[in-house]
């Protein structure tokens, strides 16, 4: 699931500083489905950052089958936390504003195609277009006033894939600041935060060629969230073509918009999770539109 590789330039700057305060601290734990990497000159942020994704994931995963979310696809409504309310009321609005493109309901799709449990699977026409019933954000009904969440048709089911990582770092760099914590990097399967500087020189992360395994590219950031979407992470290949996990909620198929990577810089890791997965399914030219409403936001598209 990595996607960027955080250069680490730390040997060096020892090196150059050579003073003992100049350390870095790196850890990596497996969370959210990914491996989640921290690294920052404070010994006790790696702990911080963990703790907190920990927590979003036990509100949020659908493969726990104790979090709020499961809870939500087998009974159809819920009684939810603000938080899991929070995120779902978000991932609405993006709905909303990628006119369809971005949509947690296509949890039916992701697993009718078999991404869920890796068995893949090339459906018939049939099969997609039953299961597209299911599908369609404005089936999900919010009652704000009780954090209520209920599903107009049964059957459905949400994934938030394309946008929990996003959510728990940017509770992870929260809770960090709460610690009055000023430099850490964090890299969530590509999900990444650069909070702060490292020893007064911005955080540096490389940006891996989505065909080869060369690096490509590298961004220079300083609070500030980054996130790639891409089809060459996740995918099945049939009859030479590729099929990839992201798809487009009104066909039912895997995303065939012509691009391969979508990376979105932005002041937030929401934005920039929800915003890569919809620019992913939208293509290159509608996709562009939709980064232009989220002023300050940066979009690099490789077709
Ligand atoms: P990754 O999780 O690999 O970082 P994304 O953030 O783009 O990549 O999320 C992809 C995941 O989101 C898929 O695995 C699936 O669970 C879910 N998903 C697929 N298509 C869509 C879509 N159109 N809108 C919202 N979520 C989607
Ligand atoms: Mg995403």
């Amino acid at each position: 699931m990595r996607r960027f590789i955080v250069l680490l330039f730390y040997c060096s700057i020892v090196l150059l500083f050579g003073c003992q305060n100049q350390k870095l601290y790196k850890d990596t734990q497996l969370m959210l489905g990914t491996f989640v990497e921290v690294i920052s000159p404070h010994r006790q942020a790696p702990g911080i950052v963990f703790a907190e994704i920990k927590r979003i994931e036990n509100l949020l995963s659908k493969y726990n089958p104790e979090s709020e979310v499961s809870k939500l696809n087998k009974l159809g409504n819920l009684k939810a936390s603000p938080e899991t309310f929070y995120i779902i009321k978000r991932a609405k609005e993006f709905w909303q504003v990628s006119d369809g493109a971005f949509d947690i309901t296509v949890a039916p799709l992701v697993d009718l195609w078999g991404f869920t449990d890796k068995k893949y699977y090339l459906p018939k026409e049939e099969e997609i277009k039953d299961i597209l019933n299911l599908v369609g954000a404005n089936k999900i009904i919010l009652k704000e006033l009780e954090n209520v969440i209920k599903f107009s048709v049964s059957g459905m089911k949400i994934d938030l894939g394309a946008i929990a990582k996003g959510y728990a770092v940017d509770c992870a760099v929260k809770k960090l600041k709460e610690n009055n914590i000023k430099s850490c990097l964090i890299n969530a399967g590509g999900q990444i935060y650069a909070l702060g500087d490292k020893f007064g020189l911005a955080w540096k992360i490389a940006v891996r060629n989505p065909r080869g395994k060369d690096l490509m590219d590298y961004l220079v950031i300083k609070d500030k969230a980054v996130s790639t979407s891409g089809d060459y992470e996740q995918y099945f290949i049939k009859g030479k073509k590729r099929y990839a996990h992201i798809f487009n909620p009104k066909t039912g198929y895997p995303t065939d918009s012509g691009v391969i990577s979508v990376t979105v810089i932005a002041q937030d890791g929401i934005t920039c999770d929800a915003l890569s997965t919809a620019i992913f399914v939208l293509g290159k030219e509608k996709g562009q539109e939709l980064a232009q409403k989220f002023p300050g936001v940066e979009v690099r598209i490789i077709e």
